[in-house]
């Protein structure tokens, strides 16, 4: 088996970059390969056009004619760009991006054929589906579900496939992806912040939720990927000691990025371009061998999916350039996880962020209302935020000592702390002149100069407020970000329209002019959100205790902080939004829950063999070279053999004990497994593989890693640590 790790060694030092040319401004590609607004001009009816935007812009339904017309076009432009198939392309509850792809040729007799793709093709698809997760939506033997277009995200190229945006949904209607309940909450916050807009401008017609995603990543050669089992099959190394240097020198964070780990990184961009990913910056993060790449934000479904094709095409450019992408939130112990940074913020189709301080003091009040609103979101749904970001691999950031923690809180600055505490002493009731000329002009006038100086940012909030935009960074990097950014949009629609009905009906029931109303509200809110602000050390043991006090919760492993999901709380209020009715919310439950114990039960079997059948064969090697060494001693000194070789017997016994603890843990370990197997209801079965059956991974780990320390380097059968984060 060590053989295996030299050979991948030997592999990594000799690549060589990979030469990337690129020899068209970036400006020129972007885009090309993407059926746009430039190209569905050139390529459709002016009426199939004007449906087209029109169902992008307002969400109007397109008809079976137009469709018919829309595909024509779209076949047309795909094959002059190549391409020979075409699939939905879609995003089930794996977590990854599904296709399935039909030629575009067909036969027609006579041994002649045409290219063909009509509306119907383009509008619905039934993939054979039966192996997705339904969480028991689908009985098996109805195993019938289907992807519907979603033409508010643009078709486009991939290799030679004509990939098109879908939803995808039960026949039933439940949704069986991750694009169905985000576009359904992106509709609801659209509605229910028009409304409150219209109290500031009554032009406004449409609020669209930006998104803009930071993407952290591992990058391993994938020879020396490949010679480790549990980096192969669970993304993440199980075993490993830590290398003698780390990232304490924080030599690597925004230092020059690794030549060939640029020419990934420009190969990758090229490929974004053409998608029309707006990839903008890239960067060395914090640990050896870990990155970062950020686009321009975009309209949150957009930006959904450009992430999700973000992570697939990383894989494929990778393999050019011999990389292992890893998006496991935590493949190494000991150095810094990756995250993905949401920046979530509300857009006016009037230009107005709602995030974003104005320049007069109107405008401020809106900017105070939606900042406010969004704060007593998150105070109020909390638990359901942490639930919407919980998975196996995430539970290694969030409550493991690792930025950020479990406990969801707003960090908003010390200057707008300031605001919001003027704000709470505002008059109950109808205001005078001199209060209300006061609070314009010292109060809510002063926001944007003292947004530009708001510098600090608290590194360790989970959702910070970051000048015009929240950024929620408790958001794992291999998640869908459709997930998180369902949540955010669906808790900020159920705010709006209460805060709207509060404010109304202070206005008609206590004649209070608009912005008193306002005021009034806002008030109460501050007041009542207090518990979830939060401006200090989001890691520490004080947190943590302070937090309890609060009653924030504290949900540090998966199957506790899922359970918020299906509480009567969840379950109503993505019923009353219309995102998810009861079915979606327990079925996704039930998923989640499930993928939660295969990947615990997979790491579990993955451990299991690579210390018995690696660690452990290879420490009795080397421990029978030392008693052969010790017997040879012996029959040179006799009895004085121990004056020679007592170091030699310290590591026989230490050795031997090191394997006995590994012996009984992995034991130990199936047999909880096999209890935990037998366990039929899938929340028992969750807790048992957490708090049963994982607890044994670290046992196990501890004696493998002492083993690593103490056996002969060149028989060591695992790529080690410096090797893994420190080849280049
Ligand atoms: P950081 O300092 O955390 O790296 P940046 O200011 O560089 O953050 O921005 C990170 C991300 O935030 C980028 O993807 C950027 O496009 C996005 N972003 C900037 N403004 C907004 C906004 N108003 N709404 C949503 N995302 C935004
Ligand atoms: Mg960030």
């Amino acid at each position: 088996m060590s053989t295996l790790r030299f050979y991948a060694i030997k592999e990594t030092l000799n690549r060589k970059p990979i030469k990337i040319e690129e020899n068209e401004r970036r400006s020129e590609i972007f885009g090309s390969n993407v059926f746009n607004e430039d190209t569905m001009r050139q390529y459709l009816t002016k009426e199939a056009f004007v449906s087209v935007m029109d169902a992008m812009q307002n969400g109007s339904k397109i008809s079976r004619y137009v469709a018919d017309h829309i595909s024509t076009g779209m076949k047309e432009w795909a094959i002059s760009k190549g391409a020979t198939h075409y699939t939905h392309w879609f995003q089930p509850l794996t977590g990854t991006t599904a296709e399935k792809h039909d030629a575009f040729f067909e036969p027609i007799g006579n041994g002649r054929a045409i290219e063909k793709f009509g509306g119907g093709q383009l509008v619905q698809q039934e993939p054979d589906a039966s192996s997705f997760p339904n969480g028991g939506i689908r009985n098996t033997f109805e195993a019938r579900g289907y992807t519907a277009w979603d033409p508010t995200s643009p078709a486009f190229i991939y290799g030679t496939t004509l990939c098109i945006p879908t939803v995808f949904v039960a026949y039933t209607g439940e949704a069986l992806d991750y694009k169905t309940p985000l576009l359904r909450a992106l509709q609801a916050v659209d509605t229910a912040a028009v409304d409150v807009c219209k109290y500031f401008d009554k032009n406004v017609k449409k609020v669209n939720a930006s998104l803009g995603w930071e993407q952290e990543y591992f990058l391993v050669d994938s020879a020396l990927a490949a010679s480790r089992p549990d980096i192969v099959l669970t993304g993440r190394t199980m075993l490993g000691h830590s290398p003698a240097k780390g990232q304490q020198l924080d030599d690597h964070y925004f230092g020059t990025i690794p030549t060939r780990a640029m020419q990934f990184m420009r190969d990758l961009e090229t490929e974004c371009m053409l998608l029309g990913i707006p990839v903008k910056t890239r960067h060395n993060e914090v640990a050896p061998n870990q990155f970062e790449l950020a686009p321009v934000y975009d309209e949150a479904n957009l930006a959904v999916d450009h992430n999700s094709l973000l992570m697939d095409l990383m894989h494929k450019v990778g393999e050019r350039h011999h990389f292992k992408v890893l998006f496991h939130e935590k493949p190494y112990k000991g150095v810094n996880g990756s995250g993905k940074h949401n920046n979530w913020s509300l857009t006016t189709d009037t230009g107005v962020n709602l995030f974003g301080p104005g320049k007069t003091p109107m405008s401020n009040l809106q900017f105070l209302t939606f900042f406010i609103n969004a704060i007593k979101a998150v105070n109020d749904h909390e638990e359901i935020i942490r639930a919407a970001i919980a998975s196996a691999s995430n539970d290694h950031r969030l409550g493991a000592n690792e930025a950020p923690p479990a406990i969801v809180s707003v960090f908003i600055g010390e200057q707008l702390t300031n605001v919001l505490n003027e704000l709470q002493n505002v008059t109950n009731g109808k205001l005078s002149p001199e209060e209300k000329t006061d609070l314009k002009l010292n109060v809510v006038g002063k926001i944007p100069e003292i947004l530009l100086d708001n510098t600090d940012r608290n590194r360790t909030s989970p959702f910070a407020f970051t000048g015009n935009k929240f950024e929620f960074r408790a958001v794992g990097s291999k998640a869908n970000c459709a997930n998180p950014m369902t949540v955010l949009n669906t808790i900020m629609a159920r705010q709006l329209i209460d805060f709207k009905a509060e404010v109304d009906a202070l206005i008609e029931k206590e004649s209070l002019k608009k912005d008193e109303a306002i005021f009034n509200v806002l008030r109460e809110y501050i007041k009542h959100s207090q518990n979830i602000l939060f401006e200090g050390n989001g890691y520490g043991e004080a947190w943590e205790k302070e937090a309890k006090r609060r009653g924030l919760s504290n949900n540090k492993t998966t199957p506790e902080a899922l359970k918020a999901k299906i509480s009567e709380k969840a379950i109503k209020l993505f019923e009353d939004l219309g995102v998810m009715n009861r079915v979606e919310s327990e079925a996704r439950y039930e998923i989640e829950m499930e993928d939660y114990v295969m990947r615990i039960q997979i790491e579990g079997r993955v451990i299991g063999d690579i210390a018995r059948n690696h660690v452990v064969p290879v420490a009795v090697r080397y421990q029978n070279i030392l008693i052969k060494n010790v017997k040879g001693l012996k029959e040179i000194y006799g009895d004085d053999f121990k004056k020679f070789g007592q170091e030699q017997l310290n590591l026989i016994e230490d050795i031997s004990e090191h394997i006995a603890s590994i012996n009984s843990n992995v034991t130990l370990m199936i047999n909880e497994r096999k209890i935990a197997n037998k366990i039929g209801e899938i929340d028992k079965k969750a807790d048992a593989y957490c708090n049963k059956v994982k607890p044994f991974f670290d046992d196990i780990r501890y004696h493998c890693d002492k083993l690593e320390l103490l056996v002969d380097d060149e028989l060591w059968p695992l790529t080690k640590y410096r090797e893994l984060l420190f080849t280049k």
